[in-house]
């Protein structure tokens, strides 16, 4: 199983790690790459990495979705951050082809940070 460290900067941040993850998987051997993060407060996403405006209103719906300040049971205060974790998953499987990701020509992986600035692990397999 390999492994990246993914250090996000604020609380919320829709942080590619696409370069990371192919570096990560460059010239293995297999056909699909499984990525898991091990947390409760961020996510594994694919959408545009071309316009930034994309992430940033993907965000902004997730805010309208879920809002920070609602009256929560879980008290430790981050409540709306384990709940958009829930909705993008933590998990994801990429094809992979000729030692690269074969993603769309506007496709991007995100760390999808909900409750940051933290460090996050992403685990890496590539599967045959
Ligand atoms: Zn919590």
């Amino acid at each position: 199983m390999l492994e990246i460290k993914v250090r996000t900067a604020s609380r919320v941040e829709a942080r590619s790690i696409t370069a990371e993850v192919a570096q990560a998987v460059k010239n293995k051997e297999g056909t699909l790459v499984y990525l898991f993060t091990p947390h409760t407060t961020c996510g594994l996403l694919i959408n545009e990495d071309a316009d930034p405006a994309v992430m940033s209103d993907i965000m902004d719906a997730l805010d309208r979705l879920v809002p920070r300040n609602h009256s929560y049971k879980h008290a430790e205060g981050n409540a709306d951050a384990h709940i958009k974790s829930s909705l993008t998953g933590h998990s994801l499987l990429v094809p992979f082809s000729g030692g690269r990701l074969v993603l769309g020509t506007w496709q991007g992986i995100f760390l999808m940070e909900f409750d940051g600035p933290r460090e996050r692990k992403v685990h890496i397999a590539v599967l045959r």
